[in-house]
């Protein structure tokens, strides 16, 4: 499907509330596809490769499975060029994505049931020929200038891409599934912090005017500052969430209680987020831990 002049997508429905939206930029030279969607997607992705061929690069806004689920069929179908800007060997090495990402432990048993839900959200492993980062410029036209942008956040090595001339913003999950019934968390809340007072400035001073994220509708600047807001809101939701459970306790009880209080599935997303934040936290002296108990400062 078309959107613009030179932006197509095809789009699916994860769950109530959360789409997941794949981009592709239709150049004079060449075409950039930014994702590649679930494995669910192969036949609409493949369309949409065909729509704007020739396809010479994918762009890899973050190494999670909903991002890379077609990498091998859209390798294999258009020979594209692949670039990522960190995490390469979750998109190089399946196992070892599954085994780091769902992190199986103590309290977060490994299962047949998760095992599948997620590496069944992904075709294959592909090698990445080269590795991205700020300032990086993709020009598939004379007109069409792609500048990567490093947006830590949800994921430390995420990016995203703004097209100068038309002032669009591509990106991943800085804009959150909020919707979703598990924590679509983040590797850093600081840096996730920064990230969208970055975006909104750049709103602010008219270099974006429009955002494509992958789980939202595309989004005009108002809708976008909104999104931004949301996602300030659920940090400051997580982080008072945090302290307020910080009662002398070890981390696995905290968790527990802080996806009761969010009313949210306990799970491997939420676990990794909540460490994160519990450290971020304790180094800035709102909480403490002695002999593993957590407790407020
Ligand atoms: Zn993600």
């Amino acid at each position: 499907m078309k959107l613009d002049s030179f932006i197509h997508f095809t789009k699916v429905d994860l769950m109530p509330g959360v789409p997941l939206y794949v981009y592709a930029i239709k150049g004079k030279d060449y075409s950039i596809l930014i994702d590649t969607g679930i494995k669910a997607m192969k036949a609409p992705v493949l369309d949409l490769c065909n729509e704007v061929k020739p396809v010479k690069n994918v762009l890899i806004t973050h190494a999670h499975a909903d991002h890379i689920g077609c990498n091998k069929s859209v390798k294999e179908m258009t020979g594209a060029q692949f670039f990522a800007a960190g995490a390469l060997p979750w998109i190089e090495d399946l196992e070892l994505h599954y085994r780091e990402f769902c992190i199986p432990g103590e309290h977060l048993p490994d299962s047949p049931q998760q095992r599948d839900e997620i590496t069944g959200l992904m075709d294959g492993a592909v090698h990445v020929d080269a590795v991205i980062s700020e300032g990086i410029t993709f020009r598939p036209s004379p007109e069409i200038e792609l500048t990567t942008l490093a947006l830590p956040g949800h994921k430390l090595e995420e990016v995203g891409f703004l097209e100068k001339n038309s002032h669009t913003l591509f990106m991943g999950d800085v804009l959150l599934a909020i919707a979703a019934p598990f924590f679509h968390g983040f590797q850093t809340a600081r840096g996730f912090r920064n990230t969208l007072n970055r975006i909104e400035d750049f709103i602010e001073d008219g270099s974006i005017k429009r955002i494509l994220a992958a789980h939202h509708p595309p989004l005009e600047k108002g809708q976008a500052k909104e999104a931004i807001r949301n996602s300030i809101h659920f940090l400051n939701e997580v982080e008072e969430a945090v302290i307020s459970s910080a009662n002398n306790v070890e981390f696995h009880v905290l968790w527990k209680d802080v996806c009761q209080k969010l009313n949210r599935q306990l799970e491997f997303r939420g676990y990794a987020m909540l460490e994160v934040q519990v450290e971020e936290l304790i180094e800035d002296k709102k909480l403490g831990k002695e002999n593993g108990k957590i407790f407020r400062v």
